[in-house]
């Protein structure tokens, strides 16, 4: 038993069958698992094996440290890193066996010298920036580096096994800025193969595009969210995308005390009690990735009764009102988020109520918050 008194309850099961479902609305493509940010909360090594039991044939991350970390439990498979800065230990991604992506001239130049000083072949990833604005290289800068890589493919120093890119905005089906980057993402593939690049995989499309948008599916899927059971498209739910919400958050009660009317309740006292009441205390806090946003407003599950956050959320508890005939007791479980099934919040419901999306809610939370797998 854990000396910490909540969890974070991760159903490895329904990472397996969100994956195999996304698998199912992509069926001539491979599922990349993106696994970064410790797995959107959810525990890195453990999701990435789910994931690949679901028939995620990659795995992607952004860290360089996170792909180590995989390779150094053991996961085996292909692993793509698109995060890393001048001077970052390549040799040490080469010797991993780790794809890498390519998304400036200095990473081609140093992912060539880390090949030729380690004696491997590094496998890249191209990164064509078709309209995020973000990593990548604009299409106008794309020749000259194509051209560099594929002379380094022919020295033996990379192989160009991928060219990718990443949506602005796939959650918005009718946005025409994902035609237009499809449109640019087309001509940088027909470059690249027009000048000899065999590749193994083009790969454009996040959760949305993999769930709402076959065009964008290509040779590989690339889903992160999605896997973890969440919704990437705001206003339609995890069910109604056939997907199941993994993780539940849940913590133990740890005091239930009386308290008149009139009671302030928490830093600043924004909460006042308006009648004698009983208060619980929780034991999570915004230290833990609770957002202080929550505060007044946070929904939570006691005995099956939907309460909200009371004052001010704090470093690490925060206060629920459970009214005067509450049967709750220290020790009881007070259910923050889960699938939804038995009536708790969900992921999504907290996000609406902190002004969030789902992505935040779950990557936030705590490197001190066990997670319990089951
Ligand atoms: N690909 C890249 C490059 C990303 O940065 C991300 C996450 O932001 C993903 C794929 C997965 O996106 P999503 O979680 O929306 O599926």
């Amino acid at each position: 038993m854990s000396t910490f008194p909540a969890r974070a309850v991760v159903d490895l099961d329904a990472i397996a069958g969100n994956v195999g479902h996304l698998a199912s609305l992509a069926p001539t493509s491979e599922v990349m698992a993106v696994v970064k940010a410790d797995a959107y909360g959810h525990g890195l090594v453990a999701s990435a094996r789910a994931a690949q039991a679901g028939g995620a044939t990659w795995l992607g991350v952004a860290q360089l440290a996170e792909a180590l970390t995989l390779r150094a439990h053991g996961v085996t498979g292909r692993i793509l890193t698109w995060i890393f800065a001048p001077g970052a230990p390549l040799e040490s991604a080469l010797a991993a066996g780790l794809d890498v992506s390519v998304g400036a001239p200095w990473a081609l130049e140093e992912v060539v010298s880390a090949a030729r000083f380690s004696g491997r072949t590094a496998r890249v990833h191209l990164k064509v920036d078709t309209g995020l604005g973000r990593g990548g290289m604009f299409l106008d800068s794309w020749s000259a580096v194509l051209a560099d890589a594929l002379r380094a493919q022919a020295d033996g120093a990379v192989e160009i096994v991928g060219v990718w890119s990443h949506l602005a905005s796939a959650e918005d089906v009718t946005s025409p800025v994902t035609d237009a980057q499809l449109a640019v993402f087309v001509e940088a593939v027909a470059r690249a193969e027009a000048g000899g690049a065999h590749l193994e995989v083009r790969h454009l499309a996040n959760s949305a595009a993999t769930l709402v948008n076959p065009a964008m599916h290509f040779d590989l899927v690339r889903p992160g969210l999605a896997v973890f059971g969440l919704s990437p498209i705001p206003g339609r739910t995890p069910a109604e995308l056939g997907l199941t919400p993994a993780m539940r958050l849940e913590a133990e009660i740890m005091l239930v005390k009386e308290a008149v009317a009139g009671q302030g309740v928490s830093y600043g006292h924004t909460y006042t009690t308006d009648r004698a009441t009983l208060l619980a205390d929780i034991p999570l806090g915004y230290a833990d990735g609770i957002p202080r946003a929550a505060s007044g407003v946070g929904p939570v599950d006691v005995d099956g009764r939907r309460l909200t956050v009371a004052g001010r959320v704090c470093m690490d508890q925060f206060v629920l009102d459970l009214g005067p005939d509450s049967d709750a007791r220290a020790g009881d479980v007070a259910v923050l988020f889960g699938p939804g099934d038995d009536g708790e919040p969900t992921v999504g419901d907290w996000a609406e109520a902190t002004g969030t999306i789902p992505y935040e809610i779950v990557t936030r939370l705590g490197a001190r918050v066990p997670r319990v797998f089951v």
